[in-house]
This record gives C-alpha cells, structure tokens and sequence, in this order.
C-alpha cells in the first residue's frame, strides 16, 4: 500500500525545508498545506505544535514527531546512494525526525485515498523537541481523545520499542566564597574552586548504577587570574529510572555541597529543575503487545529498550497517556553522516 517513490520524495522535499530548532514555520505550513489538500483541518497551538484529527469510530491512537532539527540542519542537500539517504555536503539529514514525519504523511494519503477503514487517528508535531521537549510541554493534552499512541524517534532499527527512560532533574550550583588578591593577601580570601573540586573529587559521577547517570558539565570560576576565585557556578544533571534513587543522588550532591562549603566558611546555592519524568511499560501492557502484534504481523522482530535518554514520549506518559518511542531506522542522528535507508523509511511507514 505504502507507495515508495511518493514517500521518498515527501521526505526529501522535507529535509531540504530549514527548520532548526525555534524556526519550525516554513515546514508547519508545508505539512499543513498537504493535510488541508487531503481534506484534514489542523490546529496550530501558541507554542508552534501542529494538532490534526482523522475522525473515525472506536478507539483513537496518538502518532507523534516533531518538526524541528539540530544544526548544521540549513541547506541541507540529499542524495540517494545506493538505497541510502544522506547528506551530500556540511549538514545533518535531518532524517531526525522527519522520516518520521514523512511516514505520517504518506499512511495519511494511503488511507484516504483507498477509504480505508481505520482507528480515529490524532497527529502531534512538535516544535523544540531537540533543546529540552521545550515544544510539546506546552501542548494543551486536553485536547487528545487517546489513552495510547507512538513516536518513531529512536536512532535504532525498525522493531525497537523504548519501554523504560529515566527521570531528569537538571541542577544549577553556586558556591560563594571570598576574594583577595592572590599575590597580596591569599589568606583573607575563601577559595570557591577549592571546595568544588573537593566535592567533585568525592562524588561519584557518570554511570552510578544501571539504572542512574550523573553529571556535571559546565563550570565557571573565578573572574581573573590573579583573584581568589570568589566563585563557582556548574550546570550539573541527574537521571534515573527510579524516582528514589534520583532523589537520592540529589540530597547526596546538596549535602556535600553545603557542608564542604560551610566548612571552609563558604556557602552554598542552587536551583533544580526537573526536565521530564520516566516512564516504563511492561511486555503486557496493552501498548506492548499491540505494537508487538503490529510488528509480528509485518515480520519484524521486536526489540525491548530501556533508554538513557528522553523523548516527546516521556511528557505524553507524564498525562497518562501510553507512548513508547520506537526505532526508525535511522542512523548517526545528529551527525552529518546521518542517514536512512529507502528500506527502512519504507518499514517505518508500514508500521505506522
Ligand atoms: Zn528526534
């Protein structure tokens, strides 16, 4: 049913439309353009996420993407070589995620065209996915019908379903101390430095456990060479799949923090943000055996895995409702040897 020629051709004339991360308008209008000549109204939220309904009878599915990608994504130019789409110069593909998207649109056309019977369909397209689902945290939910649904946005083969990702807390740190002149009066001032790289040296960073990752990666001290640093900032996160051990790590880091810092008479602030919270569906959860089924039915193997990372996925189960985020083939994302098979964009938009 999947007509290979039109859907390769929606996807490159997706990836050669801009749309880095915040500028995602030029590409929301094109996809509009094609649902509206389908027949299909959408909707267009304040944040820039696109909402579209494929009304029907029976249980409706949500099927997501988001329109935006990382940089170099500008000028992007594609070229097919030997049944594999990449970049032909400087930039990413962009197949992250507009595979996705092109797939999407081509089930689309495949049903309407062919009037075929289907489930009541919800399309989101997010806008920001790639600086922080900063896009799809601010699409109202009210407006979904469904209790489960799908985004393909894992760089893996078509048959991954990501049924586990973790929690995220991002933590901003300052640790105050006092300067002096280096060379005049080292011994009035508080080393800021000194009692970061004490703590950092105690704690336990990168993989703690299977399930919970630390890091700290961004730091700025002091503002000239030969001052006391009176100051360190860092920009540090924390990530697990358990919600305990998550808050654990975090008192852990706050309480270092403050009592190295008071014991040399410095002090200690910071703010926590939580990014997105986990999720995890088992294998018989109604999700995961639909998707299984799907993918058996279709002879692809199905793949459980947990991941480090988060996607749109995780905000749709943070309002109950069941996404997975699935592989889709791709390979290399982020990377300007970023590509996709003509195959495998083929097969995601099968499952689809
Ligand atoms: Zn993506």
């Amino acid at each position: 049913m999947i007509n290979q020629e039109r859907l390769v051709k929606t996807f490159l004339q997706l990836v050669q439309i801009d749309s880095p991360s915040g500028f995602e308008d030029e590409v929301r209008l094109w996809i509009g353009n094609k649902l509206e000549k389908m027949g299909l109204e959408h909707e267009v939220d304040q944040a820039g996420n696109l909402y579209c309904k494929l009304k029907s009878k029976g249980d409706p599915v949500v099927i997501s993407g988001h329109m935006d990608t990382v940089e170099p994504g500008r000028g992007i130019e594609p070229i097919i070589e030997a049944g594999i789409i990449k970049s032909s110069s400087e930039t990413i593909l962009g197949a992250d995620n507009k595979a996705n998207l092109a797939g999407i649109i081509e089930v689309i056309r495949v049903l309407k065209n062919n009037n075929i019977k289907h489930k009541p369909i919800e399309i989101v397209m997010s806008v920001e996915e790639e600086p922080g689902l900063k896009g799809i945290k601010r699409f109202d939910f009210n407006k979904l019908d469904s209790n489960i649904g799908i985004c393909f946005d894992k760089a893996a083969p078509v048959g991954t379903i990501v049924n586990k990702s973790p929690s995220c807390l991002h933590i901003d740190g300052k640790v105050i101390g006092k300067s002096a002149h280096a060379g005049g009066e080292p011994t009035k001032g508080i080393n800021a430095l000194h009692a970061f790289v004490h703590v950092v040296s105690d704690l336990k960073l990168g993989r703690i456990d299977p399930e919970t990752t630390a890091n700290i990666g961004t730091v700025k001290a002091g503002n000239c060479r030969n001052s006391i640093p009176e100051t360190v900032e860092f920009e540090g996160e924390i990530r697990s799949h358990s919600e305990q051990d998550l808050e654990k790590i975090y008192n852990t880091w706050i309480n270092t923090f403050s009592s190295v810092a008071s014991s040399i008479e410095a002090s200690f602030e910071h703010s926590v943000k939580r990014q997105y919270s986990r999720y995890f569906h088992d294998e018989n959860s109604t999700l995961i055996k639909a998707l299984t089924s799907t993918f058996s039915s279709l002879n692809i193997k199905t793949n459980l895995v947990p991941s480090g990372g988060a996607s749109d996925a995780n905000i749709f189960n943070t309002h109950g409702i069941q996404v997975a985020d699935l592989g889709c083939g791709q390979k290399h994302p982020h990377r300007k040897d970023e590509s996709i098979s003509v195959e495998n964009l083929k097969k995601m938009s099968e499952v689809i």
